[in-house]
């Protein structure tokens, strides 16, 4: 007799979880705005350039001791540089053929007293225009550094390996974690201008380094799974600048060498690459001249995660107060992870 009605409740049920589906694989283009609301991201009144909170920080860092247990058994050196890396090695690199747009050089005021007077002159007419768009005189009085600002955090890796000679027959696998800058100021949370980067690198054989990256691709997703975001591993390309750069994008796609981890995060219609798999063939070997151990030369790879963005996906699909997030995310975060990367990785099988 109450049968439509019991039918009616099902079929609602049955809606609902497909519309709670639908919802956790949106982006939410809000995020920004109650993050900041909330005061996880202090905004600075520049674009792409926040304050963390304590419990933003707090996420960061133990994102990042997960990272270190996925990765313990590849006993990989440990190595933490500074946001800034050689002019030198950074030129080498050829970053500023395909990302002109992105990098970031550091200036700093070397004259005399001439030109200290000369700088602080133009200073008071920058000043004087109050809080109006103020004009980069008295920057004429700055010269190039011998440093640049680190682009992605595996950059200096790539010297220091050539600088100590022929690797060793199995290669080399590096641990990094830095704060990189981009040039590419935006309202999207998780575009910024500076963030972290958590990197694994591979060195050795075209093999090593394909094994290396086939196993992160599974590592990382199993990270993902165990934190609960829905995501997609997707084929992808670099943003090549100019009119050339669709070329080399399309060669990249061709020959498979980046593949990235989306995650639904404050883009419409669009999800956010959280990690990074990365080939880079010989091209850093070739550069720096890495050889390997029978004298040919290196291939390498990385796996780049993005702190931010990870941490900013987990806001995203579990809430703005850490303490609601699911029971199994908090065990991972604040528990004993150990056993349960140790189980997830058992469970990968010969792909882990
Ligand atoms: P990529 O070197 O571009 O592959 O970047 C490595 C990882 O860094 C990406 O997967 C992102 O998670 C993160 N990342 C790249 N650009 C940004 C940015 N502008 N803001 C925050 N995270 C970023
Ligand atoms: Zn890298």
């Amino acid at each position: 007799m109450n049968m439509p009605t019991e039918q009616a409740v099902m079929m609602t049920a049955e809606e609902n979880a497909h519309a709670q589906k639908a919802a956790s694989l949106q982006s939410d283009p809000t995020l920004r705005a109650r993050l900041v609301e909330a005061g996880i991201l202090i905004e600075t009144g520049e674009n792409g350039l926040y304050g963390r909170s304590e419990v933003f920080e707090d996420v960061i860092e133990r994102l990042n001791k997960v990272i270190t247990l996925l990765g313990a058994d590849q006993r990989a050196e440990v190595l933490r540089f500074p946001p800034a890396m050689r002019r030198h090695d950074f030129e080498d690199s050829e970053y500023l053929k395909s990302f002109p747009d992105l990098a970031g050089t550091i200036h700093a005021f070397q004259g005399n007293d001439r030109g200290h007077h000369r700088l602080l002159e133009a200073l008071d007419k920058t000043l004087a225009v109050g809080d109006a768009e103020r004009s980069d005189e008295w920057m004429d009085q700055q010269k190039p550094t011998r440093l640049v600002l680190t682009p992605a955090a595996c950059y200096p890796v790539y010297p220091l390996i050539a600088r100590r000679g022929p690797l060793a027959g199995d290669g080399a696998i590096v641990d990094v974690f830095a704060y990189c800058f981009r040039h590419e100021p935006s309202l999207d949370p998780s575009r910024m201008q500076m963030f972290r980067m958590r990197e694994y690198i591979r060195v050795g054989s075209p093999a090593q380094v394909m094994a290396f990256r086939q196993k992160w691709i599974a590592r990382g997703s199993l990270l993902v799974n165990l934190l609960q975001l829905p995501f997609e591993i997707d084929l992808a390309n670099d943003p090549f600048f100019g009119r050339g750069g669709k070329i080399v994008a399309d060669s990249q796609r061709e020959q498979q060498l980046k593949f990235e981890l989306l995650v639904p995060v404050a883009t419409p219609d669009k999800p956010t690459a959280c990690l990074s798999f990365n080939y880079h063939m010989e091209h850093f070997g070739e550069i720096w001249n890495i050889r390997q151990a029978d004298d040919s030369l290196a291939h390498t790879a990385c796996v780049g995660f993005g702190m931010e963005r990870t941490t900013l996906a987990l806001f995203r699909h579990h809430g703005l107060d850490v303490a609601q997030w699911p029971a199994p995310v908090r065990a991972l975060l604040w528990g004993d992870a150990a056993p349960v990367i140790a189980e997830g990785l058992a469970g990968l099988g010969a792909q882990a």
